[in-house]
């Protein structure tokens, strides 16, 4: 497989009157063709930020990239001035928010939205467009789409607005597809639905994905690999298996600690004790630290370093450290994931 993105120690601030917010502090990740990168974290751990970087659209002038590279196809994103990214974003890389109603004009047809992009960047006419709108609607599962693309935003369900969202994120076959919390803001089953969807899309387009998500649950269904993030770093990533069946950061076994399962209902469900730090002012050494029952003296000082657990697998804790005590997971959090294994929400196979 070859890397179609690679993000290198990423750093983005916001100017703000209380000062520096750091909100994305290092971060690096590669993206493969045709994959599914899953980015998961607490709200506030920078996935947003992350991701609206990577797309040109950080909010300006409060956002600022401090520094690293997003290198897409070899090109760095982070040199190229807006009316570069203009011909980049919707064509080479499109984005899904968490809520469809702002990404969509209440005053313009569902298929005068999709047209757009077409027109603008696959130099179609318009009649050619609407029938490419027609089946972008029928491929993000719409009944009816010759009726549906001369309809408004107001005559669509959530979910099937988010389709439509999708539809556009989709028309010009874009080899990145950012998805953030693309189903938080939708009902438990129509979320299944969306998230379906989007292992199809991946199917059948072999786009890149990269899907953000506040809950892990979700990421084993969808994902080939996950990079979990905190107060604005990745603190491990892997392949799903590595993640699920092999975690090794604290944080990681807080957050499936705290996964509902289908056969738990009975247990007490965990809850990762603290919140997250204060992004004006981030912890010295470890930014776990605080909430980590397994901290060591060294977090207090010193900010881990990844260290390799394998080929595919790395982690920043300090107890990857060779002179590191031994510590396993909790035998609360093994059950968990056992749970979830059996629950077969690791679905489809
Ligand atoms: P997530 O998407 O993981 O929930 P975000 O990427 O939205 O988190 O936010 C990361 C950090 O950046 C948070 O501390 C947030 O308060 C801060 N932040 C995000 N947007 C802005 C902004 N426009 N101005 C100042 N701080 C911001
Ligand atoms: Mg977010």
């Amino acid at each position: 497989m070859s890397k179609l993105l690679e993000v290198k120690d990423l750093r983005v601030s916001f100017n703000t009157y209380n000062g520096e917010v750091q909100a994305v502090r290092g971060v690096s990740f590669d993206l493969n063709e045709g994959e599914t990168l899953a980015i998961v974290g607490e709200s506030g751990s920078g996935k947003s930020v992350t991701s609206s970087t990577l797309m040109g659209l950080l909010p300006k002038p409060a956002g600022v990239i401090k520094s690293g590279q997003i290198l897409f196809q070899g090109e760095d994103l982070v040199k190229k001035s807006e009316k570069e990214m203009q011909k980049i974003r919707g064509k080479e890389i499109s984005m899904v928010f968490q809520d469809p109603l702002s990404s969509l004009n209440p005053t313009m047809k569902i298929g005068n939205q999709i047209i757009e992009g077409l027109i603008k960047h696959q130099g179609m006419n318009r009649a050619e467009a609407k029938k490419k709108a027609i089946e972008l609607l029928d491929q993000v599962g719409i009944p009816h789409p010759e009726i549906r693309v001369n309809q408004y935003p107001h005559q669509f369900s959530g979910g099937m607005r988010q389709r439509v969202v999708i539809a556009i994120a989709l028309a010009c076959n874009p080899k990145i597809l950012i998805a953030d919390e693309p189903t938080t803001a939708l009902d438990v089953t129509i979320q299944a639905q969306i998230l379906e969807l989007m292992k199809e899309i991946q199917r059948d387009t072999k786009t890149s994905i990269i899907f953000i998500t506040h809950d892990l649950g979700v990421v084993a269904n969808v994902a080939d690999r996950v990079a979990v993030m905190y107060a604005g770093k990745i603190v491990e990533i892997g392949t799903v298996d590595d993640v699920f069946y092999n975690p090794k950061h604290p944080y990681t076994w807080g957050l499936l600690g705290s996964m509902p399962t289908l056969d738990a209902e009975d247990e007490e469900l965990y809850t990762i004790p603290g919140t997250p730090p204060d992004m004006l002012n981030p912890p010295k050494g470890d930014a776990f630290a605080p909430r980590n029952e397994f901290a060591l003296e060294i977090d207090a000082v010193m900010e881990p370093p990844m260290f390799k657990v394998s080929d595919t697998h790395y982690a920043a804790t300090w107890l990857l450290h060779k002179n590191a005590p031994k510590i396993e997971m909790p035998e609360s959090v093994r059950r968990r994931i056992e749970g979830f294994a059996k629950t077969g929400k690791k679905g489809g196979e």
